[in-house]
C-alpha cells in the first residue's frame, strides 16, 4: 500500500479558549509547521489570522509571509485556505492565492475547493437550539469552475474538498470536463460538534464516502468539530491519508497537545500497521506534483 500522507490543519479559525497552542501569527504558524514536519507531516494547511487577536485575516501579505517562512526552512507542501463564507465574493476568496503564486518563494502548492453548497448553521447540543439558522456556504457550479481555472492558471494544484457524495460526483465531472487533472488530492470532510453539513465522524460515515471515491483520486479524511483518532486506523487500513490538527478540534483527550503531537500519534499508528509515512517528496510523487 502507498505511504500515508499526513496533512496538518494547523489553525483554521479555532480559538485559544480550549487549547492555547493554536498558532495565529506567521512566525507561530511556521514554528508549528516545522515541528509537524519533524513529526511526519508533509502538507501544512493554514488560515491567515490577526497575530494578536486571532481574528480571520484576508491579507495577502500575511498569507505570503507565512508561506515564505515555511518554504525558507522546510520542504513542506503549502496549502493556504480560500476563505469561505466569511469573504464577500469568489474573487475575494481567490485573490491572495493569485498574489502568492506570482513569487516562487510564496507560491502555494495547493488550494482547496469546497465542492458544493452547504447549510453551515451549528446546533448547540447543550442548549438544544441552533446558534444561527440562515448561514449558507455558497459555492455555485459557476464559482467552482472559476476556482478550478484560476488555480490552474496560477500553477497551483486544486484539492477537492468533499462534504458529501454529491461533491465526489461533481469532482468526477470536473475531471471529465478537464477542469481537474488527475491524480487529484481530495479531503473527505466529516462533521461533528453540531455541524450537519457532512457525514458523522464515525467509521460508517467515512466508509459511505469512500465507497464513491473514483480512481485517480487520492483521499484523506478530516473531522471538523470532532476527534479523528477513532477513524485513523480505518482510514489507514483502507488506503487513505490523514488530515488532522488543532484547527478542527482541540483534542482535550490529550490535555492541551500541540499540532505536532497529533501528527506524531498518527505517524505511530500508521507504522504500527505497516504503512510508512510519506515525506513531502513522497507526497509530491503520489499527488502528481513531481
Ligand atoms: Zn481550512
Amino acid at each position: 500500500m502507498e505511504k500515508v500522507i499526513i496533512e496538518v490543519r494547523i489553525n483554521e479559525y479555532a480559538s485559544r479558549n480550549r487549547n492555547a497552542h493554536v498558532p495565529f501569527s506567521p512566525a507561530e504558524i511556521c514554528e508549528e509547521a516545522l515541528q509537524c514536519r519533524r513529526a511526519g507531516a508533509s502538507i501544512v494547511h493554514y488560515h491567515a489570522r490577526d497575530p494578536k487577536t486571532g481574528a480571520p485575516s484576508a491579507k495577502a501579505e500575511v498569507y505570503a509571509d507565512t508561506a515564505r517562512r515555511i518554504r525558507d526552512k522546510s520542504d513542506l507542501l503549502i496549502m493556504p485556505t480560500l476563505g469561505a463564507w466569511t469573504l464577500p465574493s469568489p474573487e475575494a476568496r481567490m485573490s491572495h492565492i493569485v498574489e502568492m503564486a506570482k513569487d516562487p518563494a510564496t507560491k502555494p502548492d495547493f488550494a482547496p475547493i469546497d465542492m458544493g453548497t452547504s447549510n453551515v448553521d451549528v446546533f448547540d447540543q447543550r442548549a438544544h437550539r441552533f446558534v444561527s439558522d440562515d448561514v449558507v456556504y455558497m459555492n455555485t457550479t459557476n464559482t467552482l469552475q472559476y476556482f478550478a481555472r484560476t488555480i490552474r492558471e496560477a500553477g497551483v494544484r486544486p484539492v477537492a474538498v468533499l462534504w458529501n457524495v454529491s461533491a465526489i460526483r461533481l469532482t468526477t465531472a470536473f475531471i471529465e470536463a478537464g477542469l481537474f487533472e488527475p491524480p487529484i488530492y481530495s479531503e473527505i470532510v466529516l462533521t461533528e460538534g453540531g455541524l450537519f453539513a457532512g457525514n458523522p465522524g464515525t467509521v460508517r460515515g467515512l466508509e459511505s464516502m469512500v465507497d464513491f471515491i473514483p480512481p485517480h483520486v487520492e483521499w484523506s479524511v478530516m473531522c471538523a468539530g470532532g476527534n479523528l483518532f477513532p477513524l485513523v486506523g480505518a482510514a489507514i487500513e483502507r488506503g487513505g491519508h490523514i488530515a488532522i490538527g488543532l484547527g478542527d478540534y482541540p483534542y482535550a483527550e490529550f490535555g492541551t497537545p500541540r499540532n505536532s503531537e497529533l501528527v506524531e500519534r498518527v505517524a505511530l499508528m500508521a507504522r504500527q500497521v505497516g504503512r510508512e509515512v510519506a515525506t513531502p517528496t513522497d507526497a509530491r510523487r503520489i499527488l502528481g506534483l513531481a
